[in-house]
Formats: C-alpha cells, structure tokens, sequence
C-alpha cells in the first residue's frame, strides 16, 4: 500500500502540473506579449475584484524581471507599427478602465524601468458601477467607488511621454446587448472625444468586459481604429495579426510570482 503521504506529494503535483502547465514549451520569443492590467493596487479584504489588483510591489517584481531579462518595451501601436521588425522579447502593457492608481503607482514604476503602456480609458468614467453590465449580481459599487483618473490625470500620463492614449468607450457597455448603431456610438464617439479633449489621435480600442459579435468588429474599423484588443488569452505570431481582435496575457492579483513566468512563456495558465 502506498503510504498516505506519498500519495499526497504525488497528488500535490499532479495539481501542480495541471494549473502550470510547466512541460510545454514556451512560445516563440519573437512574437510579442500583450499583458492586461486594471489597477496598481493591494488587494482588499473580502473584495470580489482582486484579480483586477496587482500589488505595487508585485509590478515592481515584474517590471524588473523584464528589463533584467531583456525584454524591450512598447505601445500597442508601436507594436503594430513595427511588427514586421519587433526585436525578440517585445511586450505591451496596457491598462483597463482608467483607475487612479495608474497615475499614482504605476506611472513612477513605468518611469523607473522605462516602460511604455497603452491606457484603455472610459470616458464616462465617473459615479458608474459597469460591473452590473455584465452580471447582475455584481452590484456591490466595488468598481465604482475606486477611483478614477480625472482628465487633469490623464493628461499628466501624457504629459510623461510614457503613455499611449487608446479607448475603452464611452461607458463600458457590453457590446452584446445593444444595438449595433449604440456600438457605433460607443466607438466613434468615445475617439472623437478623446481626441478632443487631449489633442492626440486615438487609434486603438479595447473592447468593454472582451465581449463582442464578429460582425462587430467591422465596426471598430470604421470607427477608425487600426488596432483593438479582447481578453482572450495567448500570444500570437505578428505574421498573422488580426489587428483588431489582439489576444492578450491576464496579469491577476490572484496569481503567483510562477504563475506570471509561465504566462510570460506560455500566454495562459495551465492546462486546458
Ligand atoms: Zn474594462
């Protein structure tokens, strides 16, 4: 009979082995890594959003790992712009939503390895609970209270030459459940008005919550966005870019310092 704790340790990796998916290969080092961040913060007690928060000190970790490894930094136009001449190990960051914290904690972060990242803002950023969009049960106001960048912020991003602007539409709306003309709204308006209110041209989107009908992805084009990113997790070869439906890595405040590394290898968590 095997002992009990022998079967144990061999069950312990068994577990181990299925979450990490240590054994398969990393992904060809020329293909970029997208990482999805929202906020730069600790986590809360009880809170139902703390994968959206990465502790400070956990992007510092990784912000540091990646410029010791050599990894090179750009926006996600810039990867776009140079898909075609990218060196080996080039990343994107890019934030969601437009929370406070990306000024207040990553910002000086970002400058202190010389990171680049593409900030995916709402617009109508304020006083609004976009969780509920998705599931009615999330209506807790927990992503509602956090706080928001104000313009005056997001022109301080700017202003530090680090940061790509790029919209997240007008109020997070889950593309599923409107009217293709309010999808048009939610594209067009949200780039004009942040064209507007900071002087820059916007050329990139992040769909709301990741959701969206393929028909509608013809709709960011005419919008006229040249690049737009989900949350479906990978990484892609540039050759085959479809550059309006990007695939990213989720960075989560729930996940392990190796959890991070084997996303970094292999653009998802385990086994699948
Ligand atoms: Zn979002």
């Amino acid at each position: 009979m095997i002992p009990a704790v022998l079967l144990a340790i061999l069950l312990g990796l068994v577990w181990f082995s299925l979450r990490y998916a240590w054994w398969r290969p990393a992904v060809d080092y020329r293909y970029p890594r997208v990482l999805m961040y929202h906020m730069i913060a600790a986590p809360r007690r009880g809170a139902r959003f703390n994968g959206l928060r990465v502790s400070p000190q956990l992007f510092e970790r990784q912000l540091r790992w990646l410029s010791a490894q050599g990894w090179h930094s750009f926006t996600v136009s810039e990867l776009l712009a140079q898909a075609d001449t990218l060196p080996e190990k080039s990343f994107a960051i890019t934030f969601d939503d437009g929370y406070a914290d990306n000024l207040l904690r990553a910002l000086p972060l970002l400058k202190k390895y010389r990171c680049k990242a593409t900030l995916y803002l709402v617009v109508d950023r304020f006083d609004r609970d976009w969780s509920i969009q998705r599931k009615k049960h999330h209506d807790e106001a927990e992503l509602k209270r956090e706080a928001k960048l104000s313009d005056q912020q997001v022109q301080e991003l700017l202003d530090s030459g680090c940061i790509e602007l790029g919209s997240h539409s007008m109020t997070h709306a889950n593309f599923l459940r409107i009217e293709s003309e309010a999808v048009r709204r939610e594209l067009v308006e949200s780039r004009k008005a942040l064209e507007k209110r900071f002087g820059i041209s916007v050329g990139s989107f992040a769909y709301p919550f990741g959701l969206y009908h393929p028909e509608q992805v013809g709709l960011v084009k005419q919008a006229g966005y040249s690049s737009a990113v989900t949350t479906r997790e990978g990484i892609e070869n540039p050759g085959s870019w479809q550059p309006l439906e990007l695939q990213r890595i989720k960075i989560s405040g729930k996940d392990n310092w190796l959890a991070f590394l084997l996303r970094m290898r292999g653009g998802r968590r385990g086994w699948r």
